[in-house]
């Protein structure tokens, strides 16, 4: 089975190059055959970039996050600029709303994830989004402002229809290590109602470790954990629903694997 994580943050699981490449020689050993690094801030995007970028199919996107809204440093958009030219940057991300911790005010929020966006589109590039408690913001922004390449809803947390709205934008819906917790009977209605073309997987790690290994901070190997809870919930064999994941991924940040 060849699974691909498609958000995690190597530079908030260790910030030391030894174990961010040690993590992801495990997840290969388990069958992860690639990796998006998603990035939240410019200074992890650059260390860590630099730490990871010699590793066969491991991705990256630079973008920053809405917690740098009130302190986004010195020439932000010129290095926002930079890390998109480099190799393996295949997107814009995470960027987005975050109305749950209130990091800055709301307008400031906005106008930060609208010149991002704007950053994506004129590149071309697919968008990352993170949206906490700012569903109806974020989709109205993106009804006007998503780049045509289109993009990722990460950790998915809305309904049925919010779904469907975001599929039709141009948008792949994608399910962290939360879809395996038992009560959360929504993510798994949301799961079962949309098609697996528009579905895709992430652990997010260090955050939202699948059930099992609940307690553990999660990482890039846990994935299967999601792909196996997946499978069930949409009665699906594991092995074909995978390799369309797979596909998707790929599609989604329009890249291929190398072979190794
Ligand atoms: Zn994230």
């Amino acid at each position: 089975m060849k699974l691909f994580d498609t958000h995690c943050h190597l530079a908030l699981l260790y910030e030391d190059p030894i174990n961010q490449i040690r993590v992801v020689d495990e997840a290969k050993r388990k069958g992860i055959v690639g990796l998006a690094n998603i990035a939240t801030n410019l200074m992890d995007f650059f260390t860590c970039y630099k730490n990871t970028k010699h590793l066969p199919n491991v991705f990256h996107t630079i973008g920053l996050s809405p917690s740098e809204v009130i302190n986004p440093g010195r020439d932000w958009e010129a290095k926002l600029e930079e890390g998109l030219s480099y190799p393996k940057v295949v997107g814009v991300g995470e960027i987005g709303l975050d109305y749950y911790h209130k990091y800055g005010d709301r307008n400031a929020q906005v106008e930060f994830f609208i010149k991002q966006l704007e950053i994506a589109s004129n590149r071309n590039l697919p968008v990352v989004i993170h949206n906490r408690e700012a569903g109806e913001d974020t989709k109205n922004i993106l009804k006007s402002k998503l780049s045509s390449a289109g993009g990722i809803l990460h950790c998915f947390s809305e309904n049925i229809q919010y779904a469907k709205d975001m599929i039709n934008l141009g948008l792949y819906i994608s399910f962290a290590g939360n879809l395996t917790y038992r009560n959360a009977k929504n993510l798994h209605d949301v799961a079962r109602a949309i098609p697996i073309e528009h579905i895709l997987i992430e652990t997010d790690s260090p955050f939202l470790t699948p059930h099992t290994y609940r307690g553990k901070r999660n990482q890039p190997a846990y994935i299967i954990e999601t792909a196996k809870f997946l499978a069930e919930i949409k009665n699906m064999d594991i092995e074909e629903m995978s390799e369309i994941l797979l596909q998707n991924s790929l599609k989604a940040f329009n890249i291929t694997l190398d072979e190794i």
